[in-house]
């Protein structure tokens, strides 16, 4: 079987950091290399430094010498929010970006850098995460330091799409450091689940799960031109049924934003 060969962004994030060390479990398939920011924190999470690129997504040469070879991109970075200062006793804490470190700059500006780098590297594939609440411009993340972080990674997501390479867009719910494999997963599109949540539950999914889905995103052909929400029932919930076929998963999925 021919490997093929994944590059992960990203990959010293926490979803990003998961999504490799999988990659990597099944190597009999996938050669998978990261490409971050800090080679330390590379070397720390993995151990070694074997298939990493240091770069910064800002800037498109770093990226292009890491996609060289590479048939297939995982876009896992994302701007972050900094807290201002401790809240006071009472108080909400109140986030920032940091200089340089924007949602524009980041989410649209640095993922159409991997784009652009990957389409001129021949890849054929391109997944990524997002997140949900790109169609509300009220949702709270959006007000996060002025940055509107979803609709920034949305308008990527459009420029994926236009963009004519093969893409599988997974926009996850509120991430959990939580054991993946024990859920039942669920798919829509839109931002029905933050609008209209399935009973009522909670719009979240472990990143462990995010990372197997991007996973099986790249095995599996259905997954090829879509795009999607994602979220997890609970763990304990009684009418779950743990998602163990991600074909059928993606079945559920379609094309376009
Ligand atoms: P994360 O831990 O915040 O990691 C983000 C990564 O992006 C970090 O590794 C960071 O590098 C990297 N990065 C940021 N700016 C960069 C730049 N200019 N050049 C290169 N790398 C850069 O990620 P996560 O919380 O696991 O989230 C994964 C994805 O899911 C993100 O797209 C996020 O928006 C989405 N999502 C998150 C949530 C949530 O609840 N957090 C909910 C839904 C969706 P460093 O390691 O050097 O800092």
């Amino acid at each position: 079987m021919t490997l093929k060969q994944v590059l992960v962004t990203g990959a010293t994030g926490r979803t990003g950091f998961l999504t490799l060390e999988k990659l990597r479990q099944h190597s009999d398939e996938f050669t998978a290399l990261g490409f971050a920011r800090s080679a330390t924190k590379f070397k720390e999470l993995f151990g070694s430094t074997e298939g990493f690129f240091e770069g910064d997504i800002k800037n498109i040469s770093s990226l292009e010498k890491a996609i060289a070879g590479c048939q297939a991109l995982v876009i896992l970075t994302s701007a972050i929010p900094k807290m201002k200062a401790p809240p006071q006793p009472g108080q909400q804490p109140e986030f920032e970006f940091e200089a340089g470190g924007m949602p524009e700059e980041v989410d649209y500006l640095g993922q159409r850098n991997q784009i652009d780098a990957a389409i001129a590297a021949g890849v054929e594939q391109i997944v990524l995460v997002g997140s949900m609440g790109g169609t509300l411009p009220d949702y709270p993340l959006n007000k996060i330091g002025e940055g509107n972080i979803l609709i920034w990674k949305r308008t990527a997501e459009a420029y994926l799409i236009d963009s004519g390479i093969d893409y599988t867009i997974i926009r996850a719910g509120g991430l959990l450091d939580k054991a993946g494999g024990v859920r039942e997963l669920l798919v829509s599109k839109n931002d029905v689940f933050l609008t209209n949540p399935p009973n009522g539950i909670p719009t979240s999914i472990p990143r462990a799960d995010v990372a197997e889905v991007v996973v099986q995103a790249l095995r599996e052909p259905n997954a090829r031109n879509k795009a999607f929400d994602l979220i997890s029932k609970p763990e304990d919930d009684p009418s779950a049924i743990v998602t163990k076929d991600f074909a059928a998963l993606f079945a559920q999925t379609s094309a376009g934003l």
